[in-house]
């Protein structure tokens, strides 16, 4: 068992537990939320803990981390346990002939979280893909199917789990193809590295290959010894404004039905936070990526503390610059930007 959260947790900052506990299987988690919701203790659920910080004082109740170890492919629907790794899924059904999660490569975490923040990358997104999850609702304790409507995605990583605990995923349930080609290639970025126009397919296990090599040279593929990637991926949403204000007028934006959505990237960089700063702030301990601003990371000895002062530092920075609020994309769990 752990001794501190800061161990299961991908950017690892976080002090100690309660109480650290494993669900193997969907029976135990439920057994394990439940137990200790009628007990009145906090619980925190952990899959992968890529999307998380927890505060330097830790979790005062339950850690529940999740595994697994169910992967049923049944011709073009494939079930899997919350608590398996997702990057070994998409493998999975690639190894299985089955298309439509190969963009969604080298997400670090586990399945049961993908739906959360409805995670994406390279023009995906996991509600694309979803047949139906398993819930276990911890106000009526009862477990239900839901349809993808039911989860209320957002456009903006959101959905009705995200920022909220009364949910815990069991399981999730795909629907993909069966073909090799991939689904059409929908980001610029891609279809360079691919050499190919937006809208066409390709090799599936083409797209997983680029997706990897782009990732990995934005940091965002985990590698223990790479500090660029102990971190949460992206630290903040890129903003949707309702309106854009004036000294913000030359970023780069993209429609949105809730505004124009700004590239928070280009905020942080243009706010004079160049990659790899931070060394020169605080300890020193908590840097932003040497290869991507986006990513707030732990260069060693970083506290939860030191990776707070850095990110309310270039929120700021960027507040004061552009007039515009970054927020949070992770989760943050006894800690605040201030
Ligand atoms: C290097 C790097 C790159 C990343 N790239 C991307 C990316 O490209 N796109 C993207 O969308 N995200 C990205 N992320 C963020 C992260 O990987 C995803 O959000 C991922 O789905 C989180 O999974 P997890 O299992 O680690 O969740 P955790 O961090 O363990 O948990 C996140 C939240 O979900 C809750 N939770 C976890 N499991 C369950 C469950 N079974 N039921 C209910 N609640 C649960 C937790 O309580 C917590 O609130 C990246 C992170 C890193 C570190």
């Amino acid at each position: 068992m752990p001794t501190a959260i800061s161990e299961l947790t991908t950017i690892r900052v976080g002090g100690p537990a309660r109480e650290f506990t494993v669900a193997s299987n969907a029976d135990e988690l439920v057994s394990l939320v439940r137990d200790a919701d009628r007990a009145g203790t906090d619980v925190l659920v952990i899959g992968g803990g890529s999307n998380l910080v927890v505060g330097d004082d830790g979790f005062d109740g339950r850690v529940v981390r999740v595994t697994g170890s169910r992967l049923d492919i049944d011709g073009e629907i494939v079930t899997v346990d919350a608590g398996i790794e997702w990057d070994a899924v998409v493998q999975a059904t690639i190894d299985a002939g089955l298309s439509g999660m190969e963009a969604l490569s080298g997400i670090p975490g586990t399945t049961g979280a993908t739906p959360i923040q409805n995670v994406g990358a390279y023009g995906a997104s996991t509600s694309e893909l979803l047949h139906s999850l398993t819930v276990y609702d911890r106000e009526s304790e009862q477990t239900a199917v839901w349809t993808p409507e039911q989860c209320g995605f957002g456009t903006h990583r959101s959905s009705v789990f995200k920022r909220s605990s009364r949910y815990v995923i069991l399981d999730v349930t795909f629907a993909l193809k069966k073909t090799t080609e991939s689904l059409p290639v929908r980001y610029a970025a891609l279809s360079e590295r691919l050499d190919v126009q937006i809208g066409d397919v390709v090799p599936v296990s083409d797209v997983r290959a680029a997706v990897l090599a782009l990732r990995g040279e934005r940091g965002m593929v985990l590698d223990g010894e790479d500090h660029d990637t102990w971190s949460v991926g992206s630290f903040f949403l890129n903003p949707v404004l309702p309106e854009v204000p004036e000294a913000a007028a030359h970023a780069p934006s993209f429609p949105d039905p809730a505004g124009t959505k700004i590239p928070a990237a280009w905020l942080i960089q243009n706010a004079g936070f160049p990659r790899g700063y931070g060394t020169e702030f605080g300890r020193g301990t908590a840097a932003l990526s040497s290869k991507h601003v986006l990513a707030v990371t732990n260069r060693g000895g970083a506290t939860a503390s030191d990776i707070m002062a850095l990110a309310a530092h270039v929120r700021d920075g960027v507040q004061e610059k552009f007039g515009v609020t970054l927020t949070p994309e992770c989760d943050l769990v006894n800690c605040a930007l201030g």
